[in-house]
């Protein structure tokens, strides 16, 4: 690495280190407390698959450039250089964590590895060498932000198609629209994510409730997000924050999707709409008795709370009142809530593929599913659904995975 390139790595470095950061850089004691709480630790004993043991890379180089201690006394072996190695480093422990912040939890000091992975990631872009398969779906999601014509019209086509198997589910009331597209004024915008299986229950649940609602135009997965590029991260949920103001809609509900969710909830500021995820939607319209439902699920059921949902959202009770309503056989997986054990699936992995680390790193995931005796589980997170049936298969669970809002649509009735 040339110094050109250390320099402007070394200024990346400086405009992450604000009080927050700073403290956890400074604070860690090196206890040990956070280091079993790791899931990829628990399934693969090594130091650089711990918590501190991630974190300590970041602050050895925070030790050498911003601490008098690092640039008077560098033999105390207590610093690294910032050089290809390092960088290789720094790539192992960022995407190997997937950011489920289930290491604070143990913390006495609450250190948040994520956030100091964060230095990393944004490290990595400055040299190039992120995962480039992010970067393209990043820049597409921007691109049609950017040039939302473009795609318009397959858009509404695909989205015509799709419309009887919303009817099959539920019909929706004479004179109202299947799947309503950019509807002014309408109280609710459905932010889906691309496949029909993410829009198709959520519409005839809306449909369902009678609700006034519309379908964003975009996707709400948000790739920024996960390569920890907060450029790139607000350029993708600019466009749904756009599309909500023009709408004027009162509620922006999240697709099944714990990034998106935490994204738009947490990490853009104030807006003149509210952000819910789409299962507390669900738990609203049940309460209100809008929508009525069937426990057509005799079969053990058991829920897995995503870490954006859950830990990082604070969304528990919801999905758990909602499960009341739709099966008869509930039983929660230990521990839960905000100690669950993420899935192993976030920060990225499943859109990298990355599935025998996935597989490998989850030991205690599908230990977990597997002790919890269920037949079947649900949750709210597309990318937990995915790891969710590969822990599943890779290691013969035989269990049945499913998103919770399709459960939901499934049980519908009318009262
Ligand atoms: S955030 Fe999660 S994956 Fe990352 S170090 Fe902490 S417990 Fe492990
Ligand atoms: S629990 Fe906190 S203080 Fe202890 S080693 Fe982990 S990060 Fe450091």
């Amino acid at each position: 690495m040339d110094a050109a390139t250390q320099d402007m790595l070394k200024n990346l470095f400086e405009t992450k280190l604000n009080s927050a950061m700073r403290l956890y850089l400074e604070t860690c004691t090196h206890c040990g407390a956070c280091v079993e709480a790791c899931h990829v630790y628990n399934s693969m004993p090594e130091m650089r698959y711990s918590s501190v043991g991630r974190s300590e890379i970041i602050r050895k180089v925070f030790l050498k450039y911003f601490k008098l201690q690092g640039k008077i006394a560098p033999w105390l072996g207590e610093t690294i250089e910032l050089d290809d190695v390092t960088m290789d480093r720094f790539y192992d422990a960022a995407y190997s964590c997937t950011g489920c912040r289930r290491c604070m939890m143990y913390c006495p000091f609450g250190i948040d590895t994520q956030m100091i992975m964060g230095i990393a990631k944004l490290l990595l872009i400055g040299a190039d060498k992120e995962p480039k398969l992010l970067t393209m779906l990043a820049d597409m999601s921007i691109a049609k932000g950017e040039d939302a014509e473009a795609s318009k019209a397959g858009f509404e086509e695909a989205i015509a198609n799709i419309e009887p198997e919303v009817e099959a589910l539920w019909k929706t009331a004479p004179g109202k629209k299947t799947i309503p597209l950019n509807v002014e004024g309408a109280d609710i915008l459905y932010v889906a994510l691309s496949p029909k299986h993410s829009i198709i229950p959520a519409a005839a649940i809306l449909n369902a409730a009678d609700a006034s609602w519309t379908l964003s135009s975009f996707e709400a997965v948000n790739f920024g997000a996960f390569m920890g590029d907060s450029k790139r991260m607000m350029a993708i949920a600019q466009r749904i924050i756009a599309e909500a103001e023009r709408l004027k809609v009162k509620t922006v509900a999240i697709v099944e999707c714990g990034t998106a969710y935490r994204v738009m909830k947490q990490q853009t500021g104030k807006h003149p709409f509210e952000v819910v995820a789409f299962v507390e939607l669900i738990a609203k319209f049940l309460r209100e008795g809008k929508i009525h439902t069937t426990k057509n699920i005799a079969e053990k059921l058991t829920y897995h709370d995503p870490c954006q949902v859950a830990r990082n959202g604070g969304v528990y009770e919801d999905p758990r009142y909602v499960i009341s309503q739709i099966a008869s056989d509930f039983k929660e997986m230990t521990p839960n809530r905000e100690m669950n054990w993420c899935c192993g699936g976030g920060g990225g992995l499943v859109a990298m593929g990355e599935l025998e680390f996935r597989m490998k790193s989850s030991r205690v995931k599908a230990d977990q599913v597997k002790a919890s005796g269920a037949g079947r589980i649900c949750t709210i997170c597309e990318n937990c659904q995915t790891q969710l049936t590969d822990l599943s298969e890779h290691y013969e669970l035989g269990v049945q995975v499913d998103s919770l809002a399709n459960l939901v649509a499934h049980a519908l009735i009318q009262e």
